[in-house]
Protein backbone atom coordinates (compact mmCIF):
# COMPACT_ATOMS: atom_id res chain seq x y z
CA UNK A 1 0.00 0.00 0.00
CA UNK A 2 1.45 3.87 -0.65
CA UNK A 3 1.30 5.86 2.46
CA UNK A 4 1.81 9.21 2.68
CA UNK A 5 3.71 10.72 5.78
CA UNK A 6 2.89 14.09 6.18
CA UNK A 7 6.14 15.45 6.94
CA UNK A 8 9.44 17.50 5.53
CA UNK A 9 11.58 15.60 7.73
CA UNK A 10 13.19 13.08 5.49
CA UNK A 11 14.40 11.09 8.50
CA UNK A 12 11.53 10.54 10.33
CA UNK A 13 10.14 9.09 6.85
CA UNK A 14 13.36 6.51 6.31
CA UNK A 15 11.84 5.89 10.23
CA UNK A 16 8.32 4.73 9.45
CA UNK A 17 9.22 2.99 6.29
CA UNK A 18 11.71 0.66 8.15
CA UNK A 19 8.49 0.21 10.54
CA UNK A 20 5.93 -0.02 8.08
CA UNK A 21 7.68 -3.00 6.19
CA UNK A 22 5.95 -3.90 2.75
CA UNK A 23 4.54 -0.48 2.14
CA UNK A 24 5.50 2.53 0.07
CA UNK A 25 6.42 5.28 2.50
CA UNK A 26 5.82 8.92 0.62
CA UNK A 27 5.85 12.44 1.75
CA UNK A 28 4.76 16.00 0.42
CA UNK A 29 7.99 16.87 -1.20
CA UNK A 30 7.91 13.35 -3.34
CA UNK A 31 5.31 14.91 -5.21
CA UNK A 32 6.29 18.47 -5.21
CA UNK A 33 3.23 19.53 -2.75
CA UNK A 34 4.49 22.44 -0.32
CA UNK A 35 2.82 21.26 3.00
CA UNK A 36 2.34 23.28 6.04
CA UNK A 37 -0.56 23.09 7.59
CA UNK A 38 -0.89 25.41 10.93
CA UNK A 39 -0.24 23.45 13.94
CA UNK A 40 -3.80 25.58 15.95
CA UNK A 41 -4.33 22.34 18.44
CA UNK A 42 -4.02 22.41 22.27
CA UNK A 43 -3.29 18.59 22.03
CA UNK A 44 -0.82 16.23 20.04
CA UNK A 45 -3.47 14.04 18.38
CA UNK A 46 -5.80 16.88 17.19
CA UNK A 47 -2.54 18.73 15.54
CA UNK A 48 -1.55 14.81 14.20
CA UNK A 49 -5.08 14.51 12.72
CA UNK A 50 -4.96 18.24 11.56
CA UNK A 51 -1.92 17.36 9.41
CA UNK A 52 -3.54 14.42 8.37
CA UNK A 53 -7.00 14.89 6.80
CA UNK A 54 -5.02 18.15 5.00
CA UNK A 55 -3.10 15.97 3.42
CA UNK A 56 -5.65 13.18 2.84
CA UNK A 57 -7.73 16.14 1.02
CA UNK A 58 -4.20 16.86 -1.46
CA UNK A 59 -3.65 13.04 -2.24
CA UNK A 60 -6.75 11.09 -1.52
CA UNK A 61 -4.92 8.28 -0.34
CA UNK A 62 -4.31 6.57 3.21
CA UNK A 63 -2.09 9.03 5.14
CA UNK A 64 -0.24 9.00 8.37
CA UNK A 65 0.64 12.07 10.60
CA UNK A 66 2.59 12.84 13.88
CA UNK A 67 2.82 15.12 16.58
CA UNK A 68 5.11 15.07 18.93
CA UNK A 69 6.63 17.03 22.18
CA UNK A 70 8.24 16.89 25.53
CA UNK A 71 6.04 17.11 28.49
CA UNK A 72 7.57 18.02 32.29
CA UNK A 73 5.79 16.88 35.20
CA UNK A 74 7.43 20.05 37.50
CA UNK A 75 6.30 22.25 34.33
CA UNK A 76 3.03 21.15 34.41
CA UNK A 77 3.00 19.27 30.91
CA UNK A 78 5.23 21.82 28.98
CA UNK A 79 6.61 22.54 26.64
CA UNK A 80 3.99 20.29 25.32
CA UNK A 81 2.36 21.05 22.19
CA UNK A 82 4.90 24.20 21.79
CA UNK A 83 7.98 21.94 22.26
CA UNK A 84 9.12 22.82 18.53
CA UNK A 85 8.39 26.43 19.20
CA UNK A 86 9.10 26.78 22.92
CA UNK A 87 10.80 30.30 23.60
CA UNK A 88 10.45 31.89 20.33
CA UNK A 89 9.12 34.96 19.52
CA UNK A 90 7.30 36.63 16.71
CA UNK A 91 7.38 33.32 14.94
CA UNK A 92 11.44 32.81 15.29
CA UNK A 93 12.64 30.03 16.99
CA UNK A 94 15.37 29.33 19.40
CA UNK A 95 18.23 27.31 18.53
CA UNK A 96 18.00 23.47 20.51
CA UNK A 97 20.70 24.36 22.61
CA UNK A 98 18.82 27.89 23.48
CA UNK A 99 15.63 25.87 24.01
CA UNK A 100 17.57 23.40 26.54
CA UNK A 101 18.72 26.45 28.32
CA UNK A 102 16.06 28.12 28.88
CA UNK A 103 14.22 24.72 30.10
CA UNK A 104 16.74 24.18 32.49
CA UNK A 105 16.28 27.81 33.80
CA UNK A 106 12.41 27.33 34.38
CA UNK A 107 12.67 23.93 36.28
CA UNK A 108 15.46 26.02 38.19
CA UNK A 109 12.70 28.19 38.91
CA UNK A 110 10.14 25.89 39.66
CA UNK A 111 12.32 24.40 42.65
CA UNK A 112 15.83 24.01 41.16
CA UNK A 113 17.07 20.93 42.47
CA UNK A 114 14.66 19.98 44.78
CA UNK A 115 11.82 19.63 41.80
CA UNK A 116 10.75 16.46 40.47
CA UNK A 117 12.65 15.83 37.12
CA UNK A 118 10.48 13.52 35.67
CA UNK A 119 9.41 13.83 31.96
CA UNK A 120 8.16 12.22 28.97
CA UNK A 121 8.43 12.16 25.07
CA UNK A 122 5.10 11.86 23.68
CA UNK A 123 4.33 10.81 19.80
CA UNK A 124 0.29 10.95 18.31
CA UNK A 125 0.07 9.60 14.98
CA UNK A 126 -2.72 9.37 13.27
CA UNK A 127 -3.95 7.17 10.42
CA UNK A 128 -6.46 8.61 8.22
CA UNK A 129 -7.44 6.10 5.02
CA UNK A 130 -10.39 8.19 4.25
CA UNK A 131 -12.91 10.86 5.41
CA UNK A 132 -14.05 8.75 7.35
CA UNK A 133 -12.10 6.08 8.15
CA UNK A 134 -9.26 6.44 10.53
CA UNK A 135 -6.94 5.41 13.61
CA UNK A 136 -5.11 6.56 16.45
CA UNK A 137 -1.96 6.15 18.48
CA UNK A 138 -0.51 8.17 21.53
CA UNK A 139 3.17 6.70 22.87
CA UNK A 140 5.38 7.91 25.75
CA UNK A 141 9.55 7.32 26.03
CA UNK A 142 9.78 8.12 29.98
CA UNK A 143 12.85 10.18 31.32
CA UNK A 144 13.97 12.54 33.35
CA UNK A 145 15.29 15.80 32.96
CA UNK A 146 19.51 16.35 33.91
CA UNK A 147 21.10 19.82 34.74
CA UNK A 148 23.59 19.70 31.79
CA UNK A 149 23.52 18.81 28.10
CA UNK A 150 25.00 15.43 27.39
CA UNK A 151 25.90 13.63 24.30
CA UNK A 152 25.72 14.94 20.30
CA UNK A 153 23.69 12.27 18.71
CA UNK A 154 19.87 12.61 18.10
CA UNK A 155 18.08 16.53 17.99
CA UNK A 156 15.62 18.94 20.07
CA UNK A 157 15.80 18.08 23.92
CA UNK A 158 17.49 14.94 23.55
CA UNK A 159 20.87 16.28 25.36
CA UNK A 160 19.28 17.18 28.50
CA UNK A 161 17.11 13.69 28.66
CA UNK A 162 17.90 11.46 30.86
CA UNK A 163 16.77 7.58 30.69
CA UNK A 164 17.60 6.30 33.89
CA UNK A 165 17.77 2.68 33.21
CA UNK A 166 20.50 3.10 29.92
CA UNK A 167 22.06 5.94 32.36
CA UNK A 168 22.63 7.52 29.43
CA UNK A 169 20.77 10.51 27.35
CA UNK A 170 19.11 10.18 24.37
CA UNK A 171 21.62 12.09 22.53
CA UNK A 172 24.18 9.34 23.69
CA UNK A 173 22.18 6.92 22.08
CA UNK A 174 23.23 6.06 18.30
CA UNK A 175 20.43 6.68 16.16
CA UNK A 176 19.40 3.11 16.06
CA UNK A 177 18.97 2.46 19.57
CA UNK A 178 16.71 5.78 19.83
CA UNK A 179 14.53 4.71 17.27
CA UNK A 180 13.99 0.92 18.94
CA UNK A 181 12.91 2.85 21.79
CA UNK A 182 11.20 5.91 21.00
CA UNK A 183 7.85 7.72 21.55
CA UNK A 184 8.01 7.82 17.47
CA UNK A 185 9.09 4.21 17.13
CA UNK A 186 6.03 2.82 19.76
CA UNK A 187 3.29 5.04 17.94
CA UNK A 188 4.29 3.80 15.01
CA UNK A 189 4.66 0.39 15.46
CA UNK A 190 0.87 0.21 16.75
CA UNK A 191 0.04 2.34 13.46
CA UNK A 192 1.44 -0.76 11.94
CA UNK A 193 -0.47 -3.25 13.38
CA UNK A 194 -3.20 -1.57 12.65
CA UNK A 195 -2.42 -1.50 9.02
CA UNK A 196 -2.30 -5.27 9.26
CA UNK A 197 -6.24 -5.37 10.28
CA UNK A 198 -7.13 -3.70 7.54
P1 LIG B 1 7.59 17.45 15.61
O1 LIG B 1 6.44 16.63 16.05
O2 LIG B 1 8.54 16.72 14.75
O3 LIG B 1 7.17 18.79 15.06
O4 LIG B 1 8.45 17.74 16.92
C1 LIG B 1 8.10 18.71 17.84
C2 LIG B 1 9.26 19.10 18.71
O5 LIG B 1 9.28 18.25 19.86
C3 LIG B 1 10.64 18.95 18.08
O6 LIG B 1 10.98 20.09 17.35
C4 LIG B 1 11.52 18.78 19.31
O7 LIG B 1 11.78 20.01 19.89
C5 LIG B 1 10.61 17.99 20.25
N1 LIG B 1 10.83 16.55 20.10
C6 LIG B 1 9.95 15.62 19.62
N2 LIG B 1 10.49 14.39 19.64
C7 LIG B 1 11.75 14.54 20.10
C8 LIG B 1 12.82 13.62 20.32
O8 LIG B 1 12.74 12.41 20.06
N3 LIG B 1 13.95 14.15 20.79
C9 LIG B 1 14.11 15.47 21.08
N4 LIG B 1 13.15 16.37 20.89
C10 LIG B 1 11.96 15.91 20.41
Amino acid sequence: MTIWFATGNERKRRELAAILVGHSVKIPSDAGIAFDPDETGDAFLENAFIKAHALFDLVHEPVVADDSGLCVDALDGRPGVHSARYGGVAGGKLTSSERNALLLKEIGGAGGDAVCKTARFVCAMALVLSKERFFAAQETLEGEIISEERGTNGFGYDPIFFLPERGLTAAELSEQEKNSISHRAKAARAIGKMLETI
